[in-house]
């Protein structure tokens, strides 16, 4: 094992947006990084098999499930590739100036919306609706080739945050996969090592600098591992349904998810138009029982709901997720499934039906101003969090776009 017993002069664990943007940025200021992987670096595409084989879940109160990637590049390897801008207020009330960060990333990746001849007919459809009935129904930014983007939806129109990981590489990281760290080894002086899972046996890399990034329920995990217990707590994931219904002069195959929508609305939810895979639509009108409709895929328009979820879940240390939705949690979604029906039947679908809620977004597990101080560092010395764990509010938005600016900003304070 090329990484074992070898001094770094950063490790970085987990590799989804938040880690691969601080990988990429340490390596191009030349320095020496490992990058530890849990997942492989197989290739992913669109396909059920691929993804269902990168694809993790965690099942919080009452058997919702939160969807995450186990792969070089994390869950944006699963993503919809909105690319959402920052809070900064939230962030500069928490002693973070991110704007600088967010414009350097911009010229990093590719941001564009979905080109005018790429959007499908459902969306198509559902963007003149919800215009009619005086929705703000904006087009989103995504993180895209635009110039690859046709109606098929290939899947390597969409950037995600393997192309970091891969960057970082050239520049000499050394990306180590399926290896599982388990703690962070430290002493008074602070960080010193990282111990991991890998083929089998366990294995030591040297650092004084460790970042995690191994997302908002395995950060935690780790952090309660290495003695900080603080971590785990505050967690949160914003729930999210489809809402669903077929309409007459629609015969579509899948297209560009999240093309357009309301991002965010004072009642604190957020609405766009959806694309089901066939096998996710069939099984919502199944869980509802309105198996009427499974022969309906081609017909149907669908509109995703995200409400804003509150801060007060756990992580327990073997990561067991505790939260269940309050009741203004299902409030806020109830009132954003009215407004996507609404808008459904206003573009003429009939026997319109939603889905079980999932869990999006997990984090909040070690906020700023709790366990990482404005500098994402934790109590230990040289101990860094760079994930969406991070996230010191509730706020209800996909965080892709922000965590790569942390990470950033993080590479910029670790090589001033
Ligand atoms: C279906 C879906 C659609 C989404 N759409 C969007 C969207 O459109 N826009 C957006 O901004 N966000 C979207 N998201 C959310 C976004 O993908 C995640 O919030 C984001 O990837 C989180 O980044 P992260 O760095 O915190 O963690 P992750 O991306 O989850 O990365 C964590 C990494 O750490 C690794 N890891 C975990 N534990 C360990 C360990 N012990 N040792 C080593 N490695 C470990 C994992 O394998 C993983 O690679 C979506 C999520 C889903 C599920």
């Amino acid at each position: 094992m090329s990484a074992a017993n070898r001094q770094f002069d950063a490790i970085i664990v987990g590799s989804g947006p938040g880690g691969a943007s601080v990988a990429r940025a340490l390596s191009l200021r030349g320095k020496h990084v490992l990058v530890l992987e849990a997942g492989s670096d197989a290739p992913v595409d669109d396909s059920l098999w691929t993804q269902a084989r990168v694809m993790r879940m965690n099942f919080i109160g009452g058997g919702v499930p939160i969807i995450k990637g186990i792969t070089s590049g994390g869950t944006s390897m699963l993503y919809f590739a909105c690319a959402v801008e920052p809070p900064l207020d939230l962030f500069r009330r928490h002693g973070i100036e991110l704007a600088e960060y967010v414009e350097q990333v911009r010229k990093e990746v590719p941001i564009a919306p979905i080109p005018e001849q790429a959007i499908g007919p459902r969306a198509r459809r559902i963007f003149q609706s919800a215009r009619d009935l005086g929705y703000d129904w904006e087009p989103i930014q995504k993180f895209v080739y635009a110039r690859r983007c046709d109606t098929s939806v290939p899947y390597n129109a969409r950037w995600n945050a393997r192309s970091f990981v891969q960057e970082a590489c050239r520049n000499g990281a050394v990306l180590e996969t399926r290896a599982n760290v388990t703690r962070i080894l430290s002493d008074d002086l602070g960080v010193r090592a990282v111990e991991f899972r890998q083929s089998g046996a366990t294995h030591r890399a040297e650092a004084e600098v460790v970042v995690l990034a191994a997302g908002g329920v395995g950060s935690a995990q780790l952090l309660r591992a290495s003695g900080i217990e603080r971590a785990g707590r505050g967690f949160f994931c914003d729930p999210v349904i489809s809402v669903s219904g077929a309409v007459d002069g629609i015969d579509a195959a899948r297209e560009h998810p999240m093309v357009a929508g309301v991002l965010s609305s004072d009642e604190g939810f957020m609405l766009a138009d959806m694309t089901l895979h066939p096998a996710q639509y069939w099984l919502s009108a199944a869980q509802r029982l309105h198996l009427d409709q499974l022969p309906h895929y081609r017909k149907a328009l669908t509109i995703m709901v995200k409400a804003r979820d509150e801060i007060d879940g756990t992580i327990s240390r073997k990561g067991r997720v505790r939260r269940t939705f309050s009741h203004e949690d299902q409030e806020r979604l109830r009132r954003g499934r009215e407004c996507a029906s609404e808008i459904l039947e206003n573009a003429g679908a009939k026997r319109i039906f939603h889905s079980f809620p999932i869990g999006a977004h997990p984090g909040g597990t070690a906020r700023v101003g709790d366990v990482v101080d404005a500098n994402l560092q934790t109590e230990i010395e040289g101990l860094f969090v760079c994930d969406c764990s991070v996230i010191p509010e509730p706020w209800g938005r996909p965080p892709s776009l922000t965590l790569l600016a942390l990470g950033s900003r993080l590479a910029a304070y670790l090589d001033a």
